[in-house]
């Protein structure tokens, strides 16, 4: 292991709160449009400023057990989740490359895919906002990283892209319903971008898997909720799809 490796690694798991608590953020404003629009970070109950002290990820939540110092108001539970999550996510990928050079990169394809997937749940839409960026520092990574893959890397892209679009307008045409969202067909190319082409194929498979495990679930939690409705349901397939990326990503 070299020295930059380990300082890449390092620096890569303590940042990783921070940009958990910015995703956060970004899951919260970016589907409403007031992203950087509120200004300074403020208690939503009380609207004190928060200040340096209150704006440490996972300590500032454990240190003031869950409530803004101010008011006392509890702090939403997700947002010390998210942050734990970016941070699981950093050690993982830690672990499987522990050389280093590549740990940054996958961490930032990981954080944007979560983000993303936050955000479909929610709000059942893929922001182009994210997915837009996310195809380009593919494609740029890939040609400072391995210039001789970038050809593929955006033939894939733009396959996954039309490969989604067809399935999404044939489905139409046969069921009249749109089963996938043109969101899902541009995250699909952006995975192109960071994945080489073979991968991609297995990626969707994966992606089904999951999206079949999470609706599962889903319908087991429902059911004991009280039942419901399943099928005239529309269901956000960007996690799934997420999940299958990240997994292939960090398999090839
Ligand atoms: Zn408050």
């Amino acid at each position: 292991m070299t020295v930059q490796g380990n300082i890449l690694v390092a620096g890569t798991i303590l940042a990783a709160p921070f940009i958990g608590s910015f995703i956060g953020t970004l899951v919260e404003d970016l589907p409403r449009g007031r992203l950087f629009a509120r200004g300074r970070s403020r208690c939503d109950a009380c609207a004190a400023t928060l200040g340096p002290g209150d704006l440490v990820p996972l300590a500032s939540f454990l240190l003031r057990r869950g409530r803004c110092a101010h008011c006392g108001a509890a702090i939403p539970r997700r947002l010390l989740l998210i942050e734990l999550a970016a941070l699981l996510l950093a050690i993982g990928i830690a672990a499987l490359d522990p050389a280093g050079p590549r740990v940054p990169l996958d961490f930032a394809f990981a954080a944007t895919l979560l983000a993303v997937a936050l955000i479909d749940l929610d709000c059942l839409r893929l922001p182009d906002a994210l997915t837009l960026p996310l195809l380009l520092a593919g494609l740029l990574a890939t040609a400072l990283r391995q210039p001789a893959a970038l050809g593929a890397h955006a033939a894939g892209a733009a396959l996954g892209y039309l490969g989604f679009t067809g399935l999404r307008l044939l489905w139409r045409l046969l069921r009249g319903i749109d089963a996938l969202g043109a969101g899902d067909a541009k995250l699909l190319a952006a995975g192109g971008a960071w994945l080489p082409p073979a991968a991609l194929p297995w990626a969707v498979v994966i992606a089904g898997l999951a999206g079949l495990a999470g609706v599962a679930l889903w319908a087991v939690l429902r059911a004991e909720a009280g039942g419901g409705r399943l099928m005239r349901q529309r269901l956000p397939f960007g996690p799934a799809l997420a999940v299958g990326l990240l997994a292939m990503r960090l398999a090839t």
